[in-house]
């Protein structure tokens, strides 16, 4: 891909999923890579994968010196920061009425808090060509059953996305995000196997007739990144199969 090779990333969640995949996939392109992700032993195993090794940070993005820790290490391992990936997050969420505090909490700190406050590090020395991905899902975008605080996240996520573009565009940075339908990786792992009625209603609704690989959110991240993009801003693409633009149905 044309523009990626030299740049600087950062992608958080990257011991695990789709975040590694992302991190593979940019460093595979000439980009140099900080992996940053709570589980240390992941980020090693993703490290291990690249040829000539890969920058890493282990750390829980929810903790209050975390932005300042990641700018940090990206200057000093890489020389300074091109692009940020927000991805880590955590899934598997309940419906409204079974979601106590803690719960929510816990899904504001990870998937929304943690990336507003990365987002604003980032955005305070972001040069004019930076960009920032951000993976949000297709529950921030249609209702479904038993998702309520992880898709209020995401769909702020979106938000959020929409908000840094127009306040950043001026300065020629670029922000969009990804909306993956159900990939397989560790978060959905359990979920596709012991919820049969789950697997089953996702992929019935899925024209493309299967789930989604890690590597297919990563093409898309890295095109966002590229030189291919310098146009697109504030974008939401979905990387589903279909599942969030029809309403398909197998056929009788
Ligand atoms: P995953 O396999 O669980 O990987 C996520 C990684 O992020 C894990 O290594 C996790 O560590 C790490 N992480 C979570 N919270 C963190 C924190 N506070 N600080 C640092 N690291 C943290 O999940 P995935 O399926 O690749 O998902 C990646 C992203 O895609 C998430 O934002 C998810 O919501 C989104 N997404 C996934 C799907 C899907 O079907 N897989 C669909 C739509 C959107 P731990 O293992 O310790 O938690």
């Amino acid at each position: 891909m044309e523009g990626l090779r030299g740049r600087r990333a950062i992608v958080t969640g990257s011991g695990s999923g789709i975040g590694r995949a992302i991190a593979l996939r940019l460093a595979a392109e000439g980009v140099a890579v900080l992996g940053v992700d709570r589980d240390a032993q992941g980020l090693a195993l993703t490290a291990g994968e690249v040829p000539g090794g890969m920058a890493t940070l282990a750390l829980d993005l929810v903790t209050d010196d975390a932005p300042a820790r990641v700018m940090e290490a990206g200057r000093d391992r890489l020389g300074g920061v091109d692009l940020l990936v927000n991805n880590a997050g955590i899934g598997d969420a309940k419906a409204l009425h079974l979601t106590n505090d803690a719960d929510l909490d816990r899904y504001l700190d990870v998937n929304l808090r943690s990336v507003f406050r990365l987002s604003r590090a980032f955005i305070e020395t972001a040069a004019p060509d930076a960009a920032i991905v951000t993976i949000a899902s297709i529950f921030g975008m249609i209702g479904f059953v038993n998702s309520a605080p992880y898709s209020a996240t995401k769909a702020a996520l979106i938000g959020l996305t929409r908000q840094m573009a127009a306040d950043y565009g001026p300065r020629g940075i670029r922000i969009n995000a990804v909306a993956p339908g159900v990939i397989a990786t560790p978060l959905t792992a359990e979920r596709l196997t012991k919820n049969v009625w789950y697997r089953d209603t996702m992929l019935n609704a899925t024209p493309m007739r299967r789930f989604g690989k890690p590597e297919e959110i990563a093409a898309a991240v890295a095109f966002l990144c590229s030189a291919d993009a310098t146009f697109i801003t504030g974008q939401v693409l979905a990387v589903d199969g279909g599942w969030s633009t029809t309403k398909y149905w197998p056929p009788a």
